[in-house]
């Protein structure tokens, strides 16, 4: 009999451990991993029509990320006999082409609830001839099939205690469920692998190749992120053993500044680097050796929004997208460009949504704190469309998941999970949270030197104050773009 060879197609699932496309696929006798770029992931993306919602679909940190997890990928695998195979190109003309010189029998992916990432699997199976529509060869009963597998979530979709088109469409009965009714399967430790056909593995492109500019790091940023599944088990023994962050997690979850005030496993979680159960299975050893505490408790319990998020898109679709989302909510949005310019560019007038949206601009990542605030200035003082917000964050964010973010955006801007209103009290929110104004004044140095208040509120100050500590409204920082108590 002919050895049974198997096509793996890696997307944003990049490891070795915890990866049940990888352990099934290695059943066969030979294994051929490939991971496609996809150059529709980068260039200039339009997000719905006039100018302004018009941005690089792939910014210059989550590419820089993604890039180096693929090194690390390939020299993972390399270490082990196998290789990683790259391709730039559309995924349904290269994977086909691949499967015939190998002549593979079938090709493992892991699936995705979200619609771009669904799309794409359907015309790859269309294309090999497997997909309800198009056998690949006319008169021939169809080529390979395209076996799905879930990976990135808690909670398997099988293990749920409800249908996920009967999970429920607010967070806390969704969580009082699944923490009562439903288990996290153990990880899938790493297989062995079998032998891999002999095909050219390819050039991991560079940001340059793929039209961005890296750039370079910004010394303010809370953490070097570096892509990998290595720097992502790496980060996981740092804040759970060597730091001992996770002891304090649920007292320190809302902070601004700093490596360890949150586990900052965001971005390795979504390109795939890390697997959550893996991470859940870290917490477990942790409470069986230090403490089972609310930190501990409440590590999980963000994971478990994380899997909210991707259930509901599973639920919901395309509609989830849409300027009503899933409530079909009709709110007239303010078309403002100029606005959401002054937005993006930390321009406001607004200390504490400027400093979070430099540090956006300037590093790929804002702590939940931080995203809560901005969002809710766009959506609900400035009433500007909440799916502008939501693309230029999937633009910068190093972290970037579609579920997660186009899921926290609709709810803070009504029009999610909870009907009711999540808009913030941006000052508030400010003075709580940045008492001292270091966050603020780490990203906005134009205002280092005012009293904590007065940078959180420059408008405030007399022009005498103003003259004393050397800051010029709308010339060292503009004026307020809003008036906030009236918003
Ligand atoms: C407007 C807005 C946009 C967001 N966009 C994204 C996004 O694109 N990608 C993303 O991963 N998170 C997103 N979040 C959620 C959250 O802000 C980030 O997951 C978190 O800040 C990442 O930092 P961390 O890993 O240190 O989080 P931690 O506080 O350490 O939390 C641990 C993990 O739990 C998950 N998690 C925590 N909070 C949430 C949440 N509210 N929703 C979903 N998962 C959560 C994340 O995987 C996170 O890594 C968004 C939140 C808001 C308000």
């Amino acid at each position: 009999m002919a050895p049974e060879t198997a096509l793996l197609w890696l997307r944003r699932d990049l490891r070795l451990h915890d990866n049940p496309a990888l352990v099934a696929a290695t059943a066969a006798d030979r294994l051929l991993p490939v991971y496609v770029v996809d150059p529709r992931q980068y260039g200039v993306a339009d997000f719905g029509g006039s100018d302004s919602f018009r941005f690089e679909k792939t910014g210059a940190r989550r590419t820089t990320f993604r890039i180096e997890a693929l090194a690390d990928l390939r020299a993972r695998l390399r270490s082990r006999g196998s290789d990683l195979v790259v391709r730039t190109g559309e995924p349904e003309v290269v994977l086909p082409d691949l499967v015939d010189r190998v002549d593979a029998d079938a090709v493992h992916v892991h699936t995705r609830p979200t619609p771009e990432e669904r799309a794409v699997e359907a015309w790859v199976e269309d294309a090999l001839g497997g997909g309800p529509e198009t056998p690949r060869i006319a008169g021939e009963a169809g080529g390979p099939p395209l076996v799905r597998h879930w990976g990135h979530t808690l909670y398997h979709p099988d293990d749920l205690p409800v249908d996920v088109a009967d999970v429920a469409d607010t967070y806390t009965p969704f969580r009082k469920r699944v923490e009562s009714d439903a288990t996290v399967r153990d990880p899938h430790p790493v297989p062995a692998l079998p032998a891999r056909p002999a095909v050219d593995p390819g050039t991991i492109p560079t940001a340059a190749d793929l039209g961005i500019d890296a750039e370079p790091l910004d010394d303010r940023a809370v953490l070097d992120f570096e892509g990998g599944e290595t720097s992502g088990l790496e980060r996981v023994e740092e804040y759970v053993w060597e730091t001992d962050s996770l002891r304090t997690y649920k007292g320190t979850r809302n902070g601004l500044l700093g490596p360890n005030f949150s586990s900052k496993l965001s971005p390795w979680l979504n390109e795939g680097c890390l697997s959550p159960r893996r991470v859940n299975e870290a917490v477990d050893r942790y409470e069986d050796r230090r403490v089972a505490n609310d930190s501990t408790y409440w590590l999980r319990f963000e994971l478990r929004w994380r899997d909210f998020f991707q259930f509901q898109f599973a639920k919901h679709g395309a509609t989830a997208f849409t300027k009503g989302g899933i409530r079909r909510r009709d709110i007239d949005w303010v078309d403002d460009p100029a606005a959401f310019e002054r937005w993006k560019r930390g321009r406001t007038g607004i200390p504490f949504v400027d400093a979070n949206m430099r540090e956006l601009n300037a590093t790929g990542y804002m702590s939940n704190r931080g995203r809560q605030n901005a969002a809710s200035f766009l959506a609900n003082d400035l009433r500007i469309d909440w799916r502008k917000g939501a693309a230029y964050f999937e633009t910068r964010l190093v972290d970037y998941e579609p579920a997660s973010n186009y899921g926290n955006w609709a709810y803070i801007a009504g029009v999610g999970n909870d009907s009711r209103n999540r808009s913030f009290d941006v000052l508030g929110q400010a003075k709580r949270y940045d008492p001292d104004a270091d966050y603020v004044t780490t990203w906005l140095p134009e205002l280092d030197g005012l009293p904590p208040t007065a940078a959180h509120e420059p408008w405030r100050l007399s022009p005498e104050e103003r003259a004393t500590y050397g800051v010029e409204l709308a010339v060292d920082y503009p004026r307020p773009m809003i008036d906030l108590t009236d918003a």
